[in-house]
């Protein structure tokens, strides 16, 4: 990466955007892809299919997990969406986003706070770099619902990080906008998915001229009471859960235990809607067998036919102009 010009790292623009010239930076707050798998990455630890063994072998193949920067130029401040076991990478990918960020002393804050979706392994288990073994974080913001709140200060050793001091938690209504700025929102919206320890988020980034949903986990659509369709009608993008391509896809597991949504699924749901509304799909929190991972796949050619995308480390989707 080019640390000197960390924008030109972004390889797509989606809504039609022009990408910004080379000598200059964005100036309104944009998100940045850090990561696009599914909770264990890629390679995935035992998996010795071509999936994994090439991505050993070719580093170009490997794949953080899934999670968002959303960066504010105008002020330099910057948060992160879900802490994944793959952040100590992550905050280099980070590096020098916003362009305009300042970081005094020895240790400045990483980010201005910490989203977590909810309490599943690649999710928030990122949180143990901010503790005392590492980066030893001071006072971090952390946002999540209610029951994310209990559930950290009830186990360790996540209590143990909120009573040293590592982060304050800030409890997240679901509905109830968090401000950032004055044209910069989050927003958790509660959607379904397995809830061992905690509720799951999606969250709703409202920024001064667009908008995205960041929608990693959920179990099916149809077990939502909002349909998807009335959500991606309200946001400009939206990075929806593309875990598994299509049923069969773990050898020796029962999907039915992991339930997400296909992406052939996904696509058929959405194979009615205008071309423009299925631009906005980006998927995301992709599984390692999952063979849209490969842009030169069948599987990644039908979601480029059906007009939605994969996505990218690195990618930056604007918000402002
Ligand atoms: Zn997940
Ligand atoms: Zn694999």
């Amino acid at each position: 990466m080019n640390r000197a010009m960390p924008w030109l790292v972004a390889l797509t623009f989606p809504f039609g955007c022009e990408a910004p010239a080379e000598d200059s930076a964005p100036a309104d707050p944009y998100v940045l892809v850090l990561g696009v798998a599914q909770d264990a990455g890629r390679p995935q630890i035992g998996c010795r299919s071509n999936c994994c063994e090439s991505a050993r072998r070719n580093p170009d193949d490997r794949r953080f997990v899934t999670s968002l920067l959303l960066a504010d130029p105008r002020s330099g401040k910057r948060w992160l969406l879900d802490a994944t076991p793959d952040l100590r990478e992550q905050v280099e990918v980070a590096e020098g986003h916003p362009v305009t960020r300042k970081a005094p002393g020895p240790r400045p804050p990483l980010f201005e706070g910490v989203f977590l979706t909810h309490a599943h392994m690649g999710h928030y288990t990122g949180l143990l770099q901010l503790g005392p073994e590492a980066y030893n974080a001071q006072h971090l913001p952390l946002y999540g619902t209610e029951r994310m709140e209990a559930y950290l200060s009830q186990n360790g050793p996540w209590n143990l990080l909120l009573a040293q001091g590592n982060w304050d938690y800030r409890t997240m209504v679901p509905g109830e906008a968090v401000s950032l700025a004055e044209d910069l929102t989050v927003t958790a919206i509660l959607v379904p998915h397995r809830r061992e320890f905690t509720d799951t988020c999606a969250f709703l980034i409202r920024g001064p001229r667009r908008s995205l949903l960041y929608l990693p986990d959920i179990d099916k659509w149809d077990r939502w009471d909002t349909p998807i369709e009335e959500v991606l009608a309200q946001v400009d993008v939206a990075l929806l859960d593309g875990a598994f391509f299509a049923d069969g896809e773990i050898p020796g597991r029962s999907i039915d235990q992991i339930p997400h949504p296909f992406i052939s699924e996904t696509l058929e749901r959405l194979a009615p809607l205008p071309r423009s509304e299925r631009a906005k799909v980006v998927f995301t929190h992709l599984n390692h067998t999952n063979p849209a991972l490969d842009e030169d796949s069948a599987a990644a050619l039908t979601v480029r036919e059906a007009g939605m995308a994969v996505a990218r480390r690195g990618t930056i989707y604007p918000l402002g102009k």
